[in-house]
């Protein structure tokens, strides 16, 4: 037998006295029938009521072949019991889904743009409208529109109507059930077959706010706020937008172009060093082939820097390998060291094989070219590297 939902008529009770008729067991839960509910169950895309029976706490709300199952984690015995739903979950989705109709309406009436989806989410709601193109000038106009109708605070009612009265209604679309079909009708805007809980009048939403939108592939899906949600929302913009504010040193409405002067600064901060960076490269890489020592017919440059960026450690390398007959062996040392071995062009000497050769006292890995080679590792890389020159004077 079916539940009798009486949430259809009345959806703001939130507590009422229901007889159990059976607790079934539901996977390791029980699902719980009542005679009759005042719980919305999970459906329409608005989520399920939360709240109590015999103050044991209903875990999700279910539609199965017209029984509403009211699941919990413990069983409860039949008979006569006391329910209680929470209001401010129940009330925040009457906000919601009032909200989405009017939303839906007006997306209808200026845009010809039909929802074909709709969704309740745990911080906002989306809707999925079809249109080809949409901007924010749009958004706009939609928002003025919707909290116009706030604003009159005209009725909503619900009511289960027969098909001649369905007939002759203005509805917004077609319903997906054939019999006991019940329809929203907010007056003077819009008329949808639809089984979820609403407010009684538009001004009871407060607020409609589409946070934003984005294009799918003929459609647009829009996220948005009503209600309490809303008000939320703007407590939060407001305190970012307050300390931006006093960050910027700017008023609220400067605030984005503080933002691009700020931003522009940085990028033009970011050039200069890069360029002081390149002269520095060009300064070291002159400095140290002045230090260069003489073995055979190359000049060997030799090198640990302290916590250098090893990009830096390398471009002064690659700077020193283009000087005639060098060869570069440098190392930045910071936790860990990080080696490059670099030689010119006319130097016959295996970077390769020369880094290969001290990798396993550094307990470290690496490899690369005969004209270039690095790796890491750990430990003294200053004795390292003297090995590495002593071996270059053997050769
Ligand atoms: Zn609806």
């Amino acid at each position: 037998m079916n539940t009798q939902k009486y949430y259809y008529t009345d959806s703001y009770i939130t507590d009422f006295q229901a007889n159990i008729i059976e607790a079934i067991p539901y996977d390791d839960k029980f699902a719980i029938r009542l005679d009759k509910t005042y719980f919305y169950p999970e459906s329409g895309g608005q989520p399920c009521d939360r709240g109590t029976i015999n103050g044991e706490e209903i875990v999700s709300i279910i539609e199965s072949q017209g029984v509403t199952l009211h699941i919990t984690q413990n069983k409860l015995q039949e008979g006569l019991a006391h329910c209680h739903i929470d209001w401010d979950v129940r009330f925040d989705h009457m906000q919601q889904h009032s909200g989405q109709h009017i939303l839906s309406a007006c997306f209808y009436k200026l845009f010809n743009g039909e929802t074909s989806s709709f969704h309740i989410g745990k911080d906002s709601s989306t809707i999925e409208i079809d249109i080809e193109s949409f901007d924010h000038n749009m958004a706009e106009q939609i928002e003025e529109m919707a909290n116009g109708i706030i604003y009159k605070n005209t009725s909503i009612t619900a009511s289960i109507v027969d098909k001649d009265t369905l007939a002759a209604l203005p509805l917004r679309k077609q319903p997906k059930v054939d019999s006991n079909i019940r329809i929203i009708d907010i007056k003077d805007c819009d008329c949808s077959p639809c089984g979820g809980t609403h407010v009684n009048s538009t001004g009871e939403i407060s607020i409609i706010k589409i946070k934003k939108f984005e294009k799918l592939k003929s459609s647009y899906k829009f996220e948005f706020l009503c209600g309490k949600r809303a008000l939320k929302d703007y407590t939060y913009k407001n305190y970012v937008i307050n300390k931006l504010s006093a960050y910027l040193s700017s008023p609220d409405s400067d605030i984005e172009s503080a933002f691009n002067k700020l931003t522009d600064d940085y990028k033009g901060l970011q050039k200069q060093v890069s360029s002081l960076r390149s002269e520095l490269i060009s300064y070291d890489v002159e400095q140290l082939f002045l230090q260069a020592s003489d073995i055979g017919n190359a000049k060997v440059i030799t090198k640990v820097f302290d916590n250098r960026e090893f990009n830096d450690v390398k471009l002064i390398a690659q700077g020193l390998a283009s000087k005639p007959s060098s060869i570069a062996l440098l190392a930045s040392k910071g936790q860990n060291c990080q080696m490059i071995f670099a030689r010119s062009e006319d130097i016959t000497v295996d970077m390769n094989h020369l880094l290969k050769s001290i990798l396993p006292v550094l307990n470290g890995k690496g490899g690369g070219s005969p004209k270039a080679a690095q790796g890491g590792g750990s430990g003294d890389i200053d004795a390292a590297l003297v090995a590495v020159v002593e071996a270059l004077k053997l050769q």
